[in-house]
């Protein structure tokens, strides 16, 4: 590959509490080799100039569901897995046109097939552009719980997934299962939802044996396990049983996230698709806006007030937050960067919440290579028009991308 080198007006590395100033970066073979005030140019680099903008890593996103649209849920059986193989595959074009280079899915919702480790494999090959990609397999569940999505169906439908296990032997079973057909994470329904018909936030999915099996057989294989949380005595179970990641938590009381906290668990509050729910659910315009789900509506109204407490709770922790949107319960129609301005709105600080999608999200995936600009980084890098110090919004407006050192997006 033909060495880069972009020259910055400014440049933050996914660290530091400010933007470093105007810098350039040396780009070979697809990893960063320098990062310097001036860098010595090599014969025949291109140059790519962005005087006017503000360069950072590219960003990740760790909870999207590629497979997924809002319009999909009460018709999870009649969409064949290579349509759903579309779907992800227009998601993670998506994902890396608005600068996430890294996306986790948190949940295959091709509930027959293993189509998130097929999109996976096609970005990786180049035979479609997209994100880096990991993979959690699909979301383990109690027969009954959260991702049962048999009860959205007609009574009298007799569909099968390959998602549900009860007990610790098939809890076991279906872990080596996922492990076997791709799974880089073990995600799992610890909770109930707000947007599921048949459960409720504040339920409990899973026993304390239950939890403690499925996690341990993970780290069998040296999986971490990422769990879907929102009421406070799940969060508490599935902290105590070893997971590295909640999802949501957002009725965890302030005991709670300290809990979180002391045990250096990694926390993605997915705000925009949560709390913003909270705040607007009065509205009958914001839910006709976003679906106008019932069971969502009704739940949000019953909660409000906790998850409102969580978000200003959450704001004045010190738990490490990562970056994540729900993506694919959320429509595609809606640019993910919007989370950061929602997480601002919720008193998080603009650094945390950059950082939750850049260093500390690398933190959280284990993928040293990533989230950081630096030497030996890969090049994975995008610029926005302006300082998003001061404006977060100009996070939605990504003009430049590189994965791995290849240009996808140049304004
Ligand atoms: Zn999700």
């Amino acid at each position: 590959m033909t060495p880069i080198i972009i020259r910055a007006g400014n440049v933050w590395d996914g660290l530091a509490e400010t933007p470093l100033g105007p810098r350039e970066i040396l780009i070979e073979n697809g990893i960063i080799t320098a990062l310097e005030k001036s860098v010595q140019v090599p014969v025949g680099a291109q140059i790519i100039d962005l005087p006017d903008r503000m360069v950072m890593p590219g960003l990740i996103d760790c909870h999207v569901h590629i497979t997924l649209r809002p319009e999909m849920i009460g018709s999870f059986w009649s969409f064949s897995g290579g349509y759903k193989a579309l779907l992800g595959a227009e998601a993670v074009r998506i994902h890396l046109m608005n600068g996430f280079t890294t996306v986790r899915d948190c949940g295959d919702m091709d509930l027959h097939g293993y189509t998130v480790r097929d999109v996976k494999m096609a970005a990786e090959h180049g035979i479609i552009p997209g994100s880096r990609l990991i993979n959690s397999g699909h979301m383990l569940s109690a027969r009954s719980g959260h991702m049962d999505t048999t009860a959205i169906l007609s009574p009298d439908c007799r569909a099968w997934q390959n998602n549900l296990a009860d007990g610790p032997e098939e809890i076991q079973s279906l872990v080596r299962e996922e492990i076997k057909w791709g799974a880089e994470w073990i995600k799992f329904a610890a909770s109930g939802g707000f947007a599921s018909p048949s459960d409720n936030p504040v339920d409990v999915g899973y026993t304390k044996e239950e939890m403690e099996c499925l996690v341990a057989t993970a780290t069998q294989y040296h999986r971490p396990v990422s769990a879907h949380l929102h009421g406070d005595d799940a969060v508490r179970m599935a902290v105590l049983a070893g997971v590295r990641s909640v999802e949501h938590g957002a009725m965890a009381t302030k005991e709670t996230l300290q809990l979180i906290e002391e045990n250096g668990v990694f926390l993605i509050p997915t705000q925009y698709a949560g709390v913003r729910s909270a705040r607007f659910a009065d509205s009958e315009e914001y839910w006709e806006s976003i679906g106008n789900n019932p069971y969502e509506k009704m739940k949000m109204r019953m909660y409000r007030d906790v998850l409102l407490e969580n978000a200003r709770n959450l704001a004045k922790s010190n738990i490490r937050i990562a970056f994540g949107t729900d993506l694919g319960i959320m429509s595609y129609a809606i640019n993910g960067a919007v989370e950061f301005g929602e997480m601002v709105t919720n008193g998080i600080a603009p650094v945390r919440a950059l950082r939750a999608a850049t260093s500390v999200a690398a933190e959280m995936l284990m993928r040293p290579d990533l989230g950081v600009l630096a030497p030996g980084k890969a090049a994975d890098i995008i610029a926005v028009p302006g300082n998003p110090f001061e404006d977060i919004a100009v996070m939605e407006k990504v003009s430049f991308v590189m994965k791995a050192g290849t240009v996808y997006k140049s304004a």
